[in-house]
């Protein structure tokens, strides 16, 4: 199947702004602001079922139907500060895929009546900020971007913003925070960005991914999209495969693929033949799920997943074999939890402070059951007390990792 988002691997040059014309670039964007009215371009995306790639899996349409229409301007943010250990994904499209990312950007600006949309990048990514600039000035100078769109009355002008490289920036108003110049920290909801967003403006905010997903929407229709996928997770989704699999990499697949085929299929099984011992399918916020047949051959949605007691989150999907020791994993987790919180609230500020502590104490072994016992009271009792997402999901391998594999932990406070 050719790919809908990686069109780079099917097209060479297709990041040429000429070559992307020739394949059916901005067809989509000339038929939703030539030939459609806004409401039917978020109906369409509402009706195609496509949910947020940014990790919680929101419905998009519904999310930009929440735009206070009472209250101007609007804006459209890209959150392109892909920060999370075991996420690539969208860096791989905006370098190497931008005009379709940009033409999904249009498009959702001009369904929800922005005349100017921000891209987010976190501050690493100066250099794909710059190949933006340069893809957003091609658009421009082709008529794509800029005063009257297609003869109409619509205008559009695309900014890039570079972050300082914090991941507390991926949190949509820690972003809106950091892109009016204040220190990226998250605002206390509600109200939600649609309705208080940007500059206390309607804001609509939505990962890269998710934008890329857009464009071939509004191109071939909602069905189409709907005949993707599975019923509670419509269309295609890159995962990106990392640990240790012999072949990781970003790979663009149906909501549904099974963890053995992402595996074993495509990402050419685990290194050295050994056995899988536990996935973490969102990253390093991700639930430890330990693994087994049944795990395995589980397809890969939002809700079946979530039988899983994980999230799917972005799909960063880390694979770890029987080598790898979880007081490891969870030390190293911690560690960069610890050092990303922004230290707002004392309960992520101090709750990560206490589980670097533990866990180093445990993985270096020098720690002991009441250790292992109070991290895991630690982490508890951060759950629901925490401002952001930040604070919950520092939580989630610690706490799964200590129930789910308990005889890590003995044998590393028995060393
Ligand atoms: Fe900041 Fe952590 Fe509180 Fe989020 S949970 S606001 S990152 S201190």
């Amino acid at each position: 199947m050719a790919n809908v988002l990686l069109r780079h691997r099917d097209i060479a040059d297709i990041n040429k702004i000429d070559v992307y014309k020739k394949n059916g670039g901005f067809d989509a964007l000339k038929k939703a602001v030539s030939k459609m009215q806004p409401n039917e371009v978020t109906d369409m995306v509402k009706n195609s079922g496509l949910r947020g790639r940014g990790g919680a899996g929101f419905p998009t349409g519904m999310k930009w139907s929440f735009i206070d229409t009472k209250n101007w301007p609007h804006y459209v943010v890209a959150n392109a500060d892909e920060s999370e250990p075991g996420t690539f994904k969208d860096r791989e499209i905006m370098e190497s895929n931008p005009f379709q990312f940009l033409e999904g950007l249009a498009i959702a600006s001009y369904a929800v009546g922005a005349n100017a949309a921000y891209i987010y990048l976190r501050g690493e990514f100066w250099q794909v900020a710059a190949t933006l600039d340069e893809k957003i000035a091609d658009m421009e100078k082709a008529g794509y971007l800029g005063e009257n769109l297609f003869g109409t009355e619509y205008s559009l002008k695309i900014y890039t913003h570079l972050g300082a490289g914090a991941y507390i920036c991926g949190e949509e108003t820690a972003l809106l925070e950091s892109l009016e110049g204040k220190r990226g920290q998250p605002r206390v909801r509600p109200p939600f960005p649609p309705s208080f967003g940007l500059y206390g403006k309607p804001t609509i905010i939505n990962n890269v991914e998710t934008f890329t997903n857009v464009t071939p929407i509004l191109a071939n229709g909602a069905e189409w999209y709907k005949s993707m996928g599975t019923a509670d997770s419509a269309g295609v989704k890159i995962f990106s495969l990392s640990g240790r699999v012999r072949k990781p990499g970003n790979y663009e697949l149906p909501f549904g693929t099974t963890f053995r085929q992402l595996i074993y299929e495509h990402g050419g099984g685990i290194l050295d033949g050994r056995p899988v011992k536990a996935i973490m399918p969102a990253g390093a916020s991700s639930s430890l799920i330990a693994v087994d047949d049944k795990v395995l051959d589980t397809p890969m949605d939002y809700a079946t997943v979530r039988t899983l007691g994980a999230d799917l989150g972005s799909a960063s999907v880390i694979v770890l074999d029987d080598t790898v020791d979880i007081d490891w994993v969870i030390n190293k987790t911690i560690h960069f939890f610890k050092h990303e919180s922004c230290g707002k609230c004392t309960t992520c500020r101090e709750g990560n402070y206490w589980m670097k502590n533990l866990t180093e104490r445990i993985h270096s072994g020098t720690g002991a059951q009441n250790d292992v016992d109070l991290l895991l009271n630690v982490a508890k009792q951060m759950q629901g007390k925490c401002l952001c997402a930040l604070g919950e999901f520092s939580t989630m391998a610690v706490v799964t990792g200590i129930e789910r594999f308990p005889q890590d932990f003995k044998k590393a406070v028995k060393a």
